[in-house]
């Protein structure tokens, strides 16, 4: 059976090859561990294998992981879809945030946010492809709300996120990618100071990185395939 470490080392071979391909530096692409439906060991284990950033996208469940590897200076990504009335304790207890697709959620991070800890680094959401089932903001109201981001007191806006639609088509798939990097680039001759284009999946991340992504979310590359059935000590899905 291949092992997680194993399968770590594969994914950063991945990138470092599709960084190779279009003559980027892969040390300029962060690999975030999509780590849901795991239990904490399977998170340990890569950790141990060097992994130190994990995203969760149900915040029971992102709990339960953080609390049960507290001993672990992990950096938590919250990555999911995003409640109002889960907004406190996300702001409390993740790093980082990447779905930010309205400005009440954005406000209530920051107002939740607590002062012991260093500002909540963000990235606004974009539905690149158009689905109507897809979170993130229209790419035409995206520089409105991240001005808005932007005035927030404890929330630091680092870049954009999308999770594009998955097509056969290698040609359509890139053309999402291509079109959050060209908001990306508006936005910073805007005047917004981004370092985060945060894309690309097990599936994708060759044409994401092909396409500028600073960060990959890889999940089922790393950890295997998901088991949908979640343990009750994992705590519940429903948000
Ligand atoms: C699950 C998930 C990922 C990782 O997906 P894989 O296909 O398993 O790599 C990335 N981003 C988000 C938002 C996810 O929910």
């Amino acid at each position: 059976m291949t092992s997680i470490a194993d399968r770590l080392q594969a994914v950063k071979t991945r990138i470092a090859d599709a960084a190779k391909q279009c003559g980027r530096d892969p040390q300029t692409i962060q690999l975030l561990a999509a780590s849901k439906t795991n239990p904490p060991e399977n998170l340990r284990a890569a950790w141990e294998a060097g992994q130190t950033v994990f995203g969760e996208n149900y915040l029971q469940e992102g709990l339960v992981k953080i609390k049960a590897l507290a001993d672990l200076p992990i950096e938590w990504h919250f990555i999911g879809p995003i409640q109002s009335n889960k907004t406190k304790l996300i702001a409390e207890n993740f790093a980082w945030v990447h779905g930010i697709d309205r400005e009440k959620i954005a406000n209530r991070l920051s107002v939740a946010r607590p002062d012991t800890l260093p500002p909540l680094q963000v990235c606004v959401q974009v539905n690149v492809s158009g689905e109507i089932t897809k979170s993130g903001v229209d790419p035409e109201k995206v520089a409105e709300l991240a001005a808005y981001v932007s005035e927030l007191p404890r929330l630091q806006l680092r870049g954009l996120m999308a999770v594009p639609e998955l097509t056969a088509v290698t040609a359509l798939q890139r053309e999402q990618f291509q079109q959050l990097r060209e908001i990306f680039e508006q936005l910073k001759q805007l005047g917004f100071n981004l370092d985060t284009l945060s894309m690309g999946m097990s599936e994708d991340l060759e044409n994401a990185v092909a396409e500028g992504a600073t960060m990959v979310r890889i999940g089922t590359a790393i950890f295997g395939p998901r088991r949908y059935a979640i343990p009750e000590e994992l705590g519940s899905r429903q948000q």
